[in-house]
C-alpha cells in the first residue's frame, strides 16, 4: 500500500488550540499556491513513475475553504501523473462552516469518496471557546449533504468544562447523522497556542479526567457499533481509514504542499513550513524539501513496533521477521520485559491490552530508550 497526501494550508480563522501549518490571512494567495501544488504533483509524479498509490488525502488547514475547482484540478493532476490502484480511497477534510451543495457535488465529480468532518463537540459554547467557526447545526447541514456517503467525524476530549453528558451528546450527534467512522482524540495544549494559557491556569481537564471521558466515550461508541482499531479511531465494519492504516503499517506515502512529509525509498522528507518559500522553490523548479533523512535499520525497527502497538492489529512476529530478519522481542528485550503485563499475546501477534491503549504513550516510551 502507498498513499498520497496534499496539504491545503488555508483556514477562515485560527482555532485556539491549533498548531498545524495553516494560515487564516493568506487566502489571497490560494490560487497561486494551488498552481504550485499542481506543479509539485507533476514533479513528484514523474519521479515516482511506476509506483501505485491506493489512497489520496486532502488535509489541512481547511481544504474545503478554497474554491472546489482547485480540488478538482488537483485530483485531475494526480490522475495524470500518478498511478492509482483500482477503487482508491480519496478523502477530503471538511469544516462544517465552509461547505455547500455545489462544493460537495464538485468533490464527488473529482472522485472523492470519503469525507472527514471536524465537529469536535456538539456544544456550541464549547465550539466558540475553541475558536471553531461553525455550530452543531452547521455540522448537521453538512452531513445532510453527505447522505449515504462514507464520512468520518472528529470528536475532541479535554475541552474546558466538558462533561460526560457533553461527550454523550457529541457522539450521539455524530452517530445519528450517519458517520461510518469516528475519530475521538484528546486535545493537546501545545506551547505557543492561545489555549496553552488555559492549560497553565489549570482550566483544562487533567489527564485522569480525560481518560475517564475517553473510557466513557469508548463504551458508548462500542454500544453504537463502532469498533476501535487504533487508540483514537473507531468505525463500522469495513470502514477503517485505509490512508491512516497505511501510516500505521509503515507503508510508503508522498506528501505535497507546504509542510507535508513523505516516506518512500527508505527516506523521510519534509517540505518547508514557509508558504512563500514553498512557492518560490516550486516556481524555480526545485522540490521544497528542507530535510531528507535515510531511515536507519534500528529506527525502522522502532517505528514498526511503535506503530504496530498503537493499533489493535499489534505487532506480528512473523511480519517483523520477514522485514528485518530478526526477532522483535529480542531486539527490544528490555522494553518488552518491562511492558509485558500491558501486552496481550494472540498467536504470533502482540498488542496492548484494550484497557491500556489510551495510556500507550507511557508504554511506548519504554521502546524509545
Ligand atoms: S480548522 Fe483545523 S487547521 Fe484550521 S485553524 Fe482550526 S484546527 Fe487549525
Amino acid at each position: 500500500m502507498a498513499g498520497i497526501y496534499l496539504h491545503i494550508p488555508f483556514c477562515k480563522q485560527k482555532c485556539r488550540y491549533c498548531d498545524f501549518v495553516s494560515f487564516c490571512n493568506r487566502t489571497d494567495v490560494a490560487e497561486a499556491y494551488m498552481a504550485c501544488l499542481l506543479k509539485e504533483i507533476e514533479m513528484r509524479g514523474k519521479e515516482l513513475k511506476g509506483k501505485t498509490f491506493d489512497t489520496v488525502y486532502f488535509g489541512g488547514g481547511t481544504p474545503s475553504v478554497v474554491d472546489p475547482n482547485y480540488i478538482y484540478a488537483a485530483m485531475r493532476q494526480i490522475k495524470k501523473y500518478f498511478t492509482l490502484a483500482p477503487r482508491p480511497e480519496v478523502t477530503i477534510e471538511l469544516n462544517p462552516g465552509t461547505v455547500n451543495e455545489n462544493k460537495i457535488a464538485i468533490y464527488k465529480r473529482a472522485g472523492i469518496n470519503r469525507f472527514s468532518i471536524g465537529l469536535q463537540t456538539a456544544i456550541d459554547s464549547q465550539l466558540e471557546e475553541l475558536g471553531r467557526i461553525h455550530t452543531a447545526r452547521e455540522y448537521l447541514y453538512c452531513t445532510s449533504l453527505l447522505k449515504g456517503e462514507n464520512f468520518s467525524t472528529d470528536v475532541m476530549l479535554g475541552i474546558k468544562g466538558q462533561s460526560k453528558e457533553d461527550v454523550r451528546k457529541t457522539i450521539e450527534l455524530a452517530a445519528g447523522s450517519g458517520a461510518k467512522h469516528i475519530s475521538m482524540y484528546a486535545l493537546q495544549a501545545e506551547d505557543g497556542t492561545p489555549i496553552y494559557t488555559d492549560y497553565l491556569n489549570g482550566e483544562l481537564p487533567d489527564e485522569d479526567e480525560v481518560a475517564e471521558l475517553y473510557d466513557y466515550g469508548r463504551a458508548l461508541l462500542a454500544e453504537k457499533g463502532y469498533a476501535r482499531y487504533e487508540v483514537s479511531n473507531f468505525c463500522k465494519k469495513g470502514r477503517e481509514s485505509r490512508h491512516n492504516l497505511n501510516y500505521w503499517k509503515r507503508g510508503e506515502y508522498v506528501g505535497m504542499g507546504v509542510s507535508a512529509s513523505s516516506f518512500f525509498s527508505g527516506r523521510r522528507l519534509i517540505n518547508t513550513t514557509d508558504l512563500d518559500e514553498y512557492m518560490k522553490c516550486i516556481l524555480s523548479g526545485f522540490f521544497p524539501v528542507i530535510d531528507s533523512t535515510e531511515v536507519r535499520e534500528e529506527d525502522a525497527k522502532f517505528e514498526y513496533v511503535m506503530l504496530g502497538l498503537r493499533t489493535v492489529y499489534g505487532v506480528s512476529a512473523q511480519e517483523y521477521r520477514k522485514q528485518f530478519a530478526s526477532d522483535w522481542k529480542k531486539d527490544f528485550s528490555a522494553a518488552y520485559r518491562k511492558t509485558q503485563h500491558f501486552l496481550l499475546e494472540e498467536g504470533d501477534v502482540t498488542r496492548i491490552k484494550d484497557e491500556y491503549l489510551f495510556v500507550q504513550n507511557q508504554i511506548l516510551s519504554e521502546y524509545a530508550k
